[in-house]
């Protein structure tokens, strides 16, 4: 399907929107003055009610709407990829300059500053992988300098489960967690809030259609069992993962809370931004037979640019604008999403609708580029200096990371993913 470039809309904010054109339509749940969350559509500075406008969609987009009552998408993921075109198809006429649904205005749509957003499915698992290939590096470097990267890192997608209940969307507090830790040179841990409070820069993956327990997915059907993307902020807790993580991985250094941006942006709505899967470098091996598939690799990876800003309790009183601490980009992810799915099924584990995939910290090979503290500031020892004149080595209370995604492309609308938000608060 090719994107609606020139069609314009009747909800006049949406024309030429950073984040929410009529090209993008990224589903999400919300609620208005203490309601029931129910599902809506982002366009421009408003949301379309989806339940509100039900007996504009017949036939599969009917069936689209209606999977996603209740507050959860669930349903609709399970759906999978004709009932979403569906409803993509129908919401571009319905949203589009000259629908009749503009004297429905009051009716429908929905001022987005009077709404509050949901983590918009009921997540029953949640996976996050290492495939951002420079964070690794980058973070390798700083414990094995010769040698950064462990011996399966080409060869397996590297990821570990992570806990689906402290999931949160955009807006959430962060309590800064407590944990044991082992301070520089002790040889027995302490116990208190962590010291080392960092964010790392990730895209979310929402799963749509599962698989049966005991069935992989192919790599060749991987793409259709994906429903869309968001982005997603894993709060680390440095000093309590440095003492945990051995032997089994990251536990409750990452536990605390997960932040999303609220709104699924589609697989369709990404499609102008797919692109072929950058080249391994030589000397690199290709990847095993079940995670190869010619057309994932020509169009699989997603051009997204990915950036992190910081605003400090002094920067906001000051009325300073938020601090750019990265700009990424989605590119650098070792493995497409596509394989992400095919491995993560290979075994027979069952995927979900609704589950959700963190990609990893996508950082980029030069300074400017980290997604993380911990690589901006090589594990503590250089200062971040702030505009205000503070500087930083992780965060302190009253910080405010912020990521936010754009997609642009020569001779299409640019489409951007909303923010992911969340401000740190005193250990309790
Ligand atoms: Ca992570």
């Amino acid at each position: 399907m090719t994107q609606p470039t020139l069609t314009r809309s009747w909800v006049a904010s949406a024309n030429g929107h950073t984040d929410f054109p009529l090209q993008n339509l990224p589903l999400g749940v919300f609620s208005i003055n203490g309601g029931a969350p129910r599902s809506g559509v982002a366009i421009g500075d408003s949301i379309l009610d989806l339940h509100a406008a039900i007996d504009e969609f017949s036939g599969d987009a009917r069936r689209a709407v209606e999977a996603t009552a209740g507050g959860q998408l669930n349903a609709f993921f399970e759906l999978g990829r004709g009932p979403r075109v569906a409803l993509r198809e129908r919401l571009l006429e319905l949203l589009a300059e000259g629908s009749p649904l503009q004297t429905r205005e009051a009716q429908v749509l929905h001022r987005a500053a009077d709404c509050r957003m949901h983590v918009p499915a009921q997540i029953n698992d949640y996976t996050d992988f290492y495939v951002g290939i420079e964070h690794a590096q980058n973070v390798g470097k700083l414990f094995r300098p010769d040698n950064p990267l462990l011996p399966n890192y080409k060869y397996v997608p590297i990821g570990y489960h992570g806990r689906a209940s402290t999931i949160r969307a955009s807006g959430a507090d962060v309590r800064r967690p407590k944990g044991q830790t082992l301070p520089a040179g002790q040889t027995e841990p302490t116990f208190g809030p962590c010291a080392r409070l960092d964010y790392e820069l990730e895209l979310g993956i929402w799963i749509g259609q599962g698989n049966e327990m005991g069935d992989s997915i192919a790599i060749g059907d991987a793409a259709d069992h994906i429903a869309g993307f968001c982005l997603l902020n894993d709060w680390s807790a440095r000093d309590i993962q440095a003492w945990e993580y051995q032997p089994l991985g990251p536990f409750l250094s990452k536990s605390f809370i997960t932040t999303i941006s609220p709104w699924v942006v589609t697989v369709e709505a990404l499609e102008p931004f797919r692109t072929a899967q950058p080249a391994r470098p030589e000397g690199d091996p290709q990847p095993l037979s079940y995670l190869l598939d010619k057309r994932d690799q020509a169009a699989g990876a997603l051009d997204i640019e990915l950036e992190v800003l910081l605003t400090t309790a002094a920067m906001r009183e000051q009325n300073l604008p938020a601090f750019r601490l990265a700009l990424s980009n989605s590119l650098h992810m070792y493995w497409t999403v596509a394989q992400l799915v095919a491995h993560h099924s290979v075994n027979g584990c069952q995927l979900q609708a609704g589950d959700l995939f963190g990609s990893g910290t996508l950082s980029g090979p030069q300074a400017g580029q980290f997604g993380s503290l911990l690589e901006m500031t090589e594990g503590g020892k250089k200062a971040v200096e702030l505009p205000s004149g503070e500087v930083r080595k992780f965060l302190e209370d009253g910080d405010e990371i912020i990521l936010r995604a754009r997609c642009r492309r020569e001779g299409f609308a640019s489409i951007g993913f909303g923010e992911c938000r969340g401000t740190v608060v005193a250990a309790r």
